[in-house]
């Protein structure tokens, strides 16, 4: 029978990356386990944003990590991961975006992050589309920009292999293996692995693998989805990502092309025991227009990006995100046995978090004190909950909606 120190379940960016950050850190024989092929699922459907300061400071270390390593993997790997250097720019033209911007750049400073004010038509000029006209402060990340997701999650699984991890695809994990608390191992399709150190990074369906062990994780699949335009050489060179949270929108260049996406007020969720196990037989789209998802936010994005009445919009990407309640991620030890931990719960955000969480997942499971508080992770931070049922649906959808902004605080955990 097989027998490796640890098996990563998942084989999207957060799997991809978890492996590699194990075995950067000679965490001896690892085994990744994908049912379908590598990166096939959200990762590479991602909008790809690295934005390394949100309103949630608790995830800017973990962003700040995936920059940094976009650079180590291109190093390592003598290729091009996907990484556009092009800067962020964020915009505020209200009191409150203001004094999230605000409080944004005293993060940034915090972390030895570049951050600069710039003049609103600076930006004007730096992003062909954008009307500034309405916009009253405008923060400009130069190290931020935007990676191509299923290349930067591929650089991890090739990095992760040429270290040694071996990578299993087509292999579906079926049953997890206990003997008293501890995990033993899993079951697959194609035989039993044995280990006593799992990381359940299976995306959409994570919780689907900790309810097992009896702890379904509090999370449910959330839908994500943005258009692009057709290319026009009047939209430039490739420029600065842009974040418009008085719009709940985000843009940023595709070939010559704008691809616009939106935190809709009221995405749809999904039961993740309903979910097909192959991605491709599924759309997060269904019985529904999204062109009417489009319309409802044209006005309020229309105020920075006029030319969206007349685009002509070429291609919709739509597929699932996982969100919690309160938009912080999953990542610990899930409760009730032991060597068994989460990595999910991405809120939208598990490309530019992708370095951090494995990482920290990596000192996690070698046993080691992580370098960053984990505490705002924790899987049971809500107590247990039944993330099948709607009610936690609808806070993880309320969680999308607010993205680019702070949780109201009644939908914070108690
Ligand atoms: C439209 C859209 C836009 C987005 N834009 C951004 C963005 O701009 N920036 C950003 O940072 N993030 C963005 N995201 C979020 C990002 O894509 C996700 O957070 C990230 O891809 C999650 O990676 P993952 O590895 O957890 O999940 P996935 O990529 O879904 O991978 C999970 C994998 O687990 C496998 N699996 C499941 N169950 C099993 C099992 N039993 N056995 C074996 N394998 C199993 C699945 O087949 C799948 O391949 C976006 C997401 C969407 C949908």
């Amino acid at each position: 029978m097989a027998q490796f120190d640890h098996i990563v379940i998942g084989g999207g960016i957060i799997g991809a990356s978890v492996a590699y950050h194990l075995a950067r850190e000679k965490g001896g024989s690892i085994v990744l386990v994908e049912r379908n092929a590598l990166a096939s699922a959200a990762s590479s459907r991602a909008a790809g944003m690295v934005l390394q300061v949100s309103t949630n400071p608790t995830k800017t270390p973990l962003a700040k990590r995936t920059r940094e390593t976009v650079d180590i993997l291109a190093e390592e790997l003598g290729e091009d991961v996907g990484f556009h250097d092009v800067g962020s720019l964020r915009l505020a033209a209200t009191d409150a975006r203001i004094s999230e911007l605000d409080g944004m750049a005293a993060e940034a400073a915090c972390h030895d992050i570049p951050f600069a004010w710039m003049d609103p038509a600076a930006a004007g000029e730096l992003v062909p589309w954008l009307d500034v006209s309405s916009v009253r402060k405008v923060g400009f990340l130069p190290t931020d920009g935007y990676v191509d997701p299923y290349l930067l999650s591929m650089a991890y699984a090739r990095a992760a292999a040429a270290l040694g991890v071996e990578i299993r695809e087509r292999t579906a994990v079926t049953g997890v293996l206990t003997a008293g608390s501890r995990v033993i191992g899993v079951e697959t399709a194609a035989g039993r692995i044995e280990s006593g150190s799992l990381i359940d990074a299976a995306g959409a369906w994570a919780s689907l693998l900790s309810a097992k062990v009896g702890y379904p994780l509090p999370m449910a699949p959330v839908r994500s989805h943005y258009w692009i335009t057709k290319p026009d050489s009047a939209n430039g060179g490739d420029h600065p990502a842009v974040t418009m949270p008085d719009a709940g929108a985000y843009a940023r260049y595709d070939v010559g092309a704008v691809l616009l996406g939106i935190h809709e007020r009221h995405s749809a969720t999904f039961d993740a025991r309903e979910l097909p196990d192959d991605p491709a037989a599924f759309s997060p789209t269904v019985g529904e227009a999204h062109w009417d998802r489009l319309a409802e936010a044209a006005e309020a994005v229309g105020r920075f990006f006029p030319g969206i009445a007349e685009a002509q919009f070429a291609n919709y990407i739509a597929g699932l995100s996982t969100y919690t309640p309160d938009g912080n991620i999953i990542l610990g030890p899930v409760p009730g046995v032991s060597g068994f931990l989460a990595a999910t719960g991405c809120c939208g955000s598990g490309v530019v978090l992708s370095a951090g969480i494995g990482s920290a997942i990596a000192d996690l499971a070698l046993d080691r004190v992580p370098r960053i508080d984990l505490a705002p992770f924790r899987p049971d931070r809500f107590g247990r909950v039944d993330p099948f049922g709607a009610a936690i649906r609808e806070r993880c959808a309320a969680a999308r909606a607010n993205k680019s902004r702070p949780l109201p605080s009644d939908l914070l955990p108690g």
